[in-house]
């Protein structure tokens, strides 16, 4: 029988769970329900992603996911990042990679 790793919570790592949207920065607490992130956790509000990204990350190319709410246990040993990131989306160096993108499926891109 293949033996099956188990896996030790306390040895990942994790979500950071950034303290705000990095285009308008909206601040997006740790169970906020507004909070969408990218594989790479660039992390936006959802407002941003539908209207001023189109689903496509400024940093990445890729699409957007609902960020998933760590629960308040975990939090207690696991905090959310305090640390802002914050870098404004500059429309006229973004809208190749959008335009590039948008209209793809973030699962074919
Ligand atoms: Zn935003
Ligand atoms: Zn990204």
């Amino acid at each position: 029988m293949e033996k099956i790793k188990k896996i030790n919570y306390l040895n990942l790592t994790m979500l950071s769970l950034r303290p705000n949207c990095e285009n308008c920065n909206k601040p997006l607490a740790p169970n906020s329900t507004e909070a969408m992130i990218c594989s790479y956790e660039c992390t936006f509000c959802v407002d941003c992603v539908n209207d001023v990204l189109h689903n496509v990350c400024p940093n990445c190319g890729g699409g957007f996911e609902k960020r998933p709410i760590r629960p308040k246990d975990g939090l207690r040993k696991h905090p959310s990042s305090t640390e802002p990131v914050l870098k404004p989306v500059n429309q006229v160096t973004f809208r190749p990679l959008m335009e590039k993108n948008q209209n793809i499926l973030p699962n074919e891109r």
